[in-house]
């Protein structure tokens, strides 16, 4: 089993992802509008050329996310049949902070990206 990482606020500690491994395999990454980018389970840092995202933004499937809800401005939160992610950052932990942003509208592939300042990487088991 490859090493696990869950995400935490940098801020109050707590856990915002589910256990994930980084990807190796780069060929699981789907571009398919609508569909999910990177596997359940999984995360990869966007190196801001061709993947998506900023530069060192940990991207992961949105099923991992726990312990988020929505920005409370409204501004953030726009979007055609999602949220498209182009307003800043969109999400926050439970306890109100900034974590990163939901890209789940239906012209692009379906992804969350941890903002690495608001944020950190814990190796777990
Ligand atoms: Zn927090």
């Amino acid at each position: 089993m490859p090493q696990q990482y869950e995400i935490r606020c940098v801020i109050c500690g707590t856990p915002v992802s589910a256990p994930i491994a980084k990807l190796e395999d780069l060929r699981l990454l789907n571009e398919e509008y609508g569909s999910p980018y990177v596997p359940r389970g999984y995360f990869v840092t966007s190196n801001g050329n061709y993947s998506p995202g900023t530069e060192g933004c940990l991207i992961v499937n949105l099923e991992v996310l726990c312990s988020s809800k929505l920005h409370n401005d409204q501004g953030r939160l726009n979007g055609c049949c999602g949220l498209d992610g182009c307003d800043g950052i969109n999400t926050m932990c439970i306890n109100g902070h900034e974590i990163g942003t939901e890209c789940s509208d239906c012209w692009m592939p379906h992804r969350f990206d941890f903002d690495p300042k608001l944020v950190e990487l814990i190796k777990v088991y």
